[in-house]
């Protein structure tokens, strides 16, 4: 069995406690031991790794990935290719997110109906490198709901109507190998407020579809702004939220009495990245996309403030996959939760990392072994040059990940020099 003993290291440990001088031992794919200083770990046949002084870390998770969204310009662009080269670029993005330093990713949809199951199956048999994979259908939407742009075609989405069909639908892509059925109970309404939402599935549609999750062991992730959708979706069992944006006080007051079954991802990467990037990329933005994305980052910036206040595991993963919001900019998600929602950067780390691991632990069969450093835990780990709880930002610079571990692998190994003598030199 391979051995690498990280010594000189500083470890966050991922539950939000403070970083400590520590060794750590991994065996195999699991971290076997983790010694506090001035304990010190004796393992004469591992391979040593002089962390000089480096962070040691879980690697990170994001709850709303569309790994398929191949930076598209508008949602219009997400299924121009074809099937074929479609999913040699998927290939591409696991790659580079694991060269990020993420090793657990949630599907937030699939563009294609069998593109994350693909990738994820061929991450699994080690063909491409990649992170923990959890698929999702396609966004399963309603006729005229979100994602289905009647005669301009779908987005990435397939547009149902009855209980009927929702559970024909899911139970289709059970039998082809999801884990996640993504649906979209909410739409953009009509009304003078820009962030006007419709409430578009009905209570049987979204019970259909909680119902074969429960039969078949899958997980149900919804797109729901409305605090209508929010209502509906915690009334029958949906394990992610996306957005939650109008959540009213009985909306919230659900989601606490839930909080140990629901997670929350605000998935506000795009909205802040169209503000502050989308004129970088050449990408104009009119008034009411501009009104629109700004009264969006006040709004959810208090609701998920207040979540977090109140307990609810409110989780990272801001829709990366469009062009001013493009794949490996995920950390940023980190960072905002510090800048937006108040979160402390430990208390970031640990929504990325414990958090995230255990929704994506529910989807993978895992019991508590994913996503901390931790004695027996699986061995995703990432080595940071610096301190993220002192500057959360270094995260987003992958030149600062060190080493990158996956399942006890290094998909990038330390520098060969001592690490020590690297950073005095510097
Ligand atoms: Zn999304």
């Amino acid at each position: 069995m391979t051995a690498s003993l990280f010594t000189s290291v500083r470890v966050i440990d991922g539950s939000g406690d403070a970083p400590f001088a520590a060794e750590v031992l991994v065996k195999g794919n699991r971290i076997a031991e983790v010694a506090r200083s001035p304990e010190t770990i004796d393992a004469p046949d591992a391979t040593v790794i002089d962390g000089g002084g480096a962070t040691l870390m879980p690697g990170l998770t994001d709850a709303h990935a569309h790994l398929s969204f191949l930076n598209a310009a508008s949602l219009g662009d997400l299924t121009k290719l074809t099937p074929e080269a479609h999913v040699l670029e998927t290939a591409k993005v696991a790659r580079l997110l694991l060269d990020h330093g993420y090793t657990s990713m949630f599907s937030g949809s699939s563009a294609r109906p069998h593109t994350d199951i693909a990738i994820r199956d061929a991450i699994n048999a080690g063909d491409i490198p990649g992170p923990r994979l959890l698929a999702a259908t396609q966004q399963l939407t309603v006729t005229g709901g979100f994602g289905d742009l009647g005669r301009k075609g779908t987005f990435a989405s397939v547009a149902l109507d009855g209980a009927d069909a929702f559970r024909h639908a899911c139970r289709e892509a059970a039998r082809d190998g999801v884990d996640i059925f993504k649906i979209v109970p909410s739409a953009p309404g009509s009304g003078p407020d820009v962030l006007a939402e419709d409430t578009a599935m009905t209570d049987a549609e979204v019970a259909a579809v909680c119902e074969v999750a429960r039969q078949r062991n899958r997980q149900v992730a919804a797109h729901a702004r409305s605090a209508e959708a929010v209502k509906m979706c915690l009334r029958h069992g949906v394990d992610m939220i996306y957005h939650a944006t109008l959540a009213d006080d009985e909306a919230k007051d659900m989601l606490e009495a839930a909080k140990d079954r629901v997670f929350v991802a605000p998935a506000m990467g795009l909205p802040y990245a169209r503000l502050r990037d989308a004129e970088s990329y050449g990408i104009a933005t009119d008034d009411f996309t501009r009104a629109r994305a700004t009264k969006e980052i006040e709004t959810v910036s208090a609701t998920m403030a207040e979540l977090h206040q109140r307990g609810v595991r409110v989780l990272p993963g801001g829709d990366y996959g469009f062009k001013w919001n493009p794949h490996g900019k995920n950390a940023r998600d980190l960072s905002m939760f510090v800048e937006c929602f108040g979160f402390t950067p430990l208390q970031a780390i640990r929504a990325a990392t414990a958090w995230g691991s255990q929704l994506i632990s529910a989807g993978l069969g895992l019991g508590a072994e994913l996503g901390q450093v931790k004695e027996g835990y699986l061995a995703d780990l990432i080595l940071v040059d610096g301190d993220p709880s002192l500057e959360i930002d270094i995260l987003q610079d992958r030149d600062r990940l060190l080493a990158i571990m996956k399942d006890g692998a290094f998909h990038k190994a330390p520098p060969t020099e001592p690490l020590v003598s690297r950073q005095a030199a510097e």
